[in-house]
């Protein structure tokens, strides 16, 4: 027997036989006790005692009769069911509460939402879509929770434009969080559009949508990034190479993202002394394995590897780190032979292995660790939360 189906029956016939017991005592005088409890709530009790959870919950659910009274009981029976995995059965019964006339509106509502979720949690999106639609079109209390949870559909659909018209009601309305608790929100959802337009060709669209995003978050490094990555897309090297200079000077934290874009415009510009001298001077106050790697190999390129590898080693003394040991060991084998070659080799296989288990992001909400840099985290899908993992 599966433990949970026989934990779920016994709580709907406790809280069934509660509720029954509750409205009987109540009109004991009209009616006597075998008239009046449902005869499903016997044959479910029965079910569930021959060990037959399944039928038991089927039989419970028969029992409760919709009414004013037990409108809540279903609601509440609702949830239980669908956060126990059986969303099938969590829909009829929204369903089964909607198709009841003389409901008040915020009972309405209620059961829309709870019938929205239940298809959220099905996977069933565009008849979510549409009953958070019809919901969130008149006012009443579940309109902000229907709109939050619209939101979450279009975040996961990929929908953003549409995503933004919500968010601009949710920013509007006096009953959500605070307007600058949706602004960089707002943000995210612009630089999602202005990536799509830029995987596109359409370079008109990612600037204004830039645009768009700087008016909700000025201080935002995704947007920042965006920017240096246009510029370069449309050659405007020089343009990308100062706004990613100014992001690497105010945000050392993401080196990581910044550099390799820098290295690209650089790499098209052709000034690499410049490079090599700005990369010295943010390498004299931030160490960051990505400035490391960029500038060794610019002296590999300028002075030979010899001074790539005589600078990588200083520096790894001086600040250890996995990333500098592996790359001396790549110069180091240019430089070996035989038996020591082959030892080198064995060393960096290992180094490969620490390399590939170094996590350098992390979630601040929900502590969720990656290598790469999620906007949205996969995990607590909140926004703009991770953080270099120290
Ligand atoms: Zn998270």
């Amino acid at each position: 027997m599966i433990d949970w189906q026989l934990y779920l029956a016994l709580v709907i016939a406790i809280g069934l036989g509660f509720f029954l017991g509750a409205r009987y005592g109540r009109q004991e005088d009209k009616k006597s006790a075998g008239q009046f409890i449902d005869e499903n709530y016997f044959k479910g009790l029965n079910l569930l005692l021959n060990e037959q959870p399944d039928e038991a919950i089927e039989t419970f659910i028969a029992a409760l009769e919709v009414n004013s009274e037990t409108l809540e009981t279903h609601l509440a029976l609702g949830k239980l069911l669908r956060k126990q995995g059986e969303v099938d059965r969590a829909i009829r019964i929204h369903q089964n509460l909607l198709a009841r006339p003389g409901l008040t509106l915020g009972h309405v509502q209620q059961a829309q939402y709870e019938l929205a979720t239940d298809f959220v949690k099905s996977g069933l999106f565009d008849r979510a879509e549409a009953l958070l639609v019809e919901l969130v079109d008149k006012s009443g209390p579940y309109r902000v929770n229907g709109l939050e949870r619209l939101l979450e559909i279009y975040r996961d659909e990929k929908e953003w434009g549409k995503g933004l018209g919500v968010l601009q009601q949710l920013s509007g309305s006096k009953l959500s969080r605070a307007y600058d608790e949706w602004a960089p929100i707002r943000a995210h959802f612009c630089c999602e559009l202005s990536e799509e337009a830029i995987l596109e060709g359409n370079y008109r669209d990612a600037r204004q949508y830039i645009k768009q995003a700087l008016s909700f978050d000025r201080d935002s490094i995704r947007v920042g990034l965006l920017l240096g990555r246009l510029e370069i897309e449309q050659s405007n090297y020089s343009k990308g190479i100062a706004q990613l200079q100014n992001l690497a000077v105010q945000n050392d934290e993401y080196l990581g993202e910044i550099i390799p874009l820098l290295s690209e415009a650089y790499a098209q510009s052709a000034s690499t002394r410049e490079y090599r001298n700005f990369l010295t001077r943010i390498n004299s106050t931030c160490k960051h394995e990505s400035v490391l790697l960029a500038l060794s190999e610019l002296i590999a390129s300028d002075d030979g590897e010899l001074a790539a590898a005589e600078y990588v080693a200083q520096e790894v003394i001086a600040h250890p780190s996995g990333i500098g040991l592996h790359k001396l060991l790549d110069y180091y084998l240019h430089f070996s032979e035989g038996k020591t070659k082959k030892y080198l080799v064995s060393l960096q296989e290992v180094m490969n292995g620490v390399i590939a288990d170094n996590v350098h992001y992390r979630c601040k909400h929900c502590g969720f660790k990656a290598q790469t840099l999620y906007w949205l985290c996969p995990s607590c899908k909140k926004w703009g939360g991770f953080r270099v993992n120290q």
